[in-house]
């Protein structure tokens, strides 16, 4: 590999590779990313253009992307994937959403997202091990379909969703107010409560529904930024799929989010809001190193105001993405580098061990992402505000990083109060009862109060006269 980057056969305009921590990549990823600079250069970027203009989706990008065999890139190599790490997979979001195009970067990270969850109980399933080995032959896209209307971010907890046993199979029904890729992916897991699930909302299971089963209604979708994402709602209304479609066992769907769900989209996410946080320095440092002041003689970068900007920028932006890349390295450590065999023992958990990890690695690289996009439009002035810049579009898109679920706020309450409070307190499912607030509250009330209370709640007979 060549160790000027470059940008079809010139020389790359934005930072080059010695800001790059290049040290964390194997040969043969520094070979793929290579590539798939090129490939953004020549088809992602421009194609990103059209996608925000148009609210298109970008399966163009995925053909291109598939052409590199990325689609399975986490697959291992006997089922014909690329057998990549985690490592490998942060690297190509971050280059996807920084030389190429966020919004399929971001549905990207959706497809890894529902990969890994098909992978992690894929052993005995011969339906999973099919679709995974034509993952690229046939540019099949997945994406994961979690959150519920009712219970907004709170994605774990699906309560417009259900499934049943029916004979051969399940009937499962599922309603979603956000999925990335929704209407134009080939495939989809799905998270509901369990068949039998008796109230318990940590029960969970969740299903391969092929996109022909989907209703969505992608007309609808609008959104600040990434535009091209499609993440509209989706309706499985009473579909019937056969039993190996419940991937894992009945219950396992906690344990799945835990284990690959969560780590995977925390970490591919991260590394997409870096790639943007990393594509907008690019674009300001190209302005800057352009534009004269013809008064003072000066270009923009030469004010020391502006290298501060970039600076600063720049050195955040890389802390966020050592982040990133030292939780890809423990996961990578913790798998054997996503060697998805350690799974045929349905206990082994490793990656959940450092959840806690992942939600401050996306907390960092989210709350960057708006800070850096700010300043490198006040970098680039008015020209910065208009769309042909670039500055303007990537802002947009990396505005979704704090609210997209985990949102910030959420994370960083998990970690407070799991800090102060231990792990137990999290309380994702609201089953256990806030003693401290209970005992405050009924201390509030007298004898009367107490009594209306116990009555209100049916635990003694009303003392009111029959009317
Ligand atoms: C671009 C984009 C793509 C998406 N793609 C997908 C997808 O592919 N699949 C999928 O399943 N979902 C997806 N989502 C949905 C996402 O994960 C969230 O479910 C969604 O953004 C929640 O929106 P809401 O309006 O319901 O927010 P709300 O949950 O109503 O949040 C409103 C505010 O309340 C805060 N809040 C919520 N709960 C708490 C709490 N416990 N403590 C403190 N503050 C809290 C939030 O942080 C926020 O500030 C996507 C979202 C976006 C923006």
């Amino acid at each position: 590999m060549t160790n000027k980057k470059l940008w079809g056969s010139e020389e790359f305009w934005g930072l080059g590779y010695s800001w790059d921590p290049q040290w964390l990549l194997t040969p043969e990823q520094g070979e793929l990313q290579s590539k798939l600079i090129d490939l953004c250069q020549s088809t992602l970027r421009e194609n990103a253009v059209e996608s925000d203009q148009k609210r298109l989706f970008p399966r163009k990008n995925f053909e291109a992307l598939a052409t590199l065999g990325l689609l399975g890139l986490l697959v291992p190599k006997e089922l014909g994937g690329l057998g990549q790490n985690h490592t490998c997979a942060a690297m190509v979001v971050e280059t996807i959403a920084r030389y190429g195009c966020p919004s399929t970067a971001m549905c990207y990270t959706m497809h890894i997202g529902a990969v890994a969850a098909a992978m992690f109980r894929s052993h005995d399933n011969s339906t999973i091990r099919n679709l995974m080995k034509r993952l690229d032959r046939d540019v099949l896209i997945g994406t994961l379909s979690y959150s519920d209307p009712e219970t907004g971010s709170h994605f774990w907890y699906p309560v417009s969703s259900g499934a049943e046993r029916v004979y051969g199979g399940w009937q499962v029904r599922k309603k979603a107010s956000w999925t990335t890729s929704g209407g134009f992916a080939d495939w989809y897991v799905i998270q509901t409560t369990s068949p039998d699930f008796a109230g318990d909302y940590s029960n969970l299971s969740y299903f391969l529904i092929m996109g022909d089963k989907v209703k969505a209604e992608p007309s609808k979708w609008d959104g600040l930024g990434l535009r091209g994402n499609q993440s509209g709602t989706l309706e499985v209304d009473n579909v019937t799929v056969p039993k190996d479609h419940m991937l894992g066992p009945v219950g396992d769907g906690a344990k799945s989010n835990d284990e690959v769900v969560d780590p995977f989209f925390l970490m591919c996410s991260s590394a997409c809001w870096n790639g943007i946080s990393l594509g907008l320095i690019d674009l300001a440092k190209r302005h800057t190193t352009a534009k004269k002041h013809v008064d003072v003689g000066m270009r923009v970068c030469d004010y020391p105001t502006i290298q501060d900007y970039i600076g600063e920028a720049l050195i955040d932006t890389n802390t966020c993405r050592a982040f990133v890349f030292q939780m890809a390295k423990a996961l990578d450590q913790l798998t054997k580098d996503c060697d998805w065999s350690i799974h045929k023992e349905l206990t082994n958990l490793p990656r959940s061990t450092v959840l806690h990890w992942m939600w401050q690695v996306k907390f960092a690289a989210a709350k960057n992402v708006a800070h850096v996009a700010d300043k490198m439009l006040h970098a680039c002035g008015g020209t910065g505000y208009k769309p042909a810049l670039g500055i303007e579009r990537y802002l947009r898109d990396g505005k979704a990083g704090w609210v997209m679920g985990p949102t910030n706020e959420v994370l960083r309450q998990f970690v407070g109060k799991a800090v102060l409070l231990g792990f137990e307190s999290l309380d994702y499912w609201n089953q256990a009862v806030n003693e401290r607030v209970l005992q405050n509250e009924l201390k509030k009330l007298d004898k009367k109060g107490k009594q209306k209370l116990a009555e209100s709640r049916g635990e003694i007979a009303s003392t009111k006269p029959r009317q």
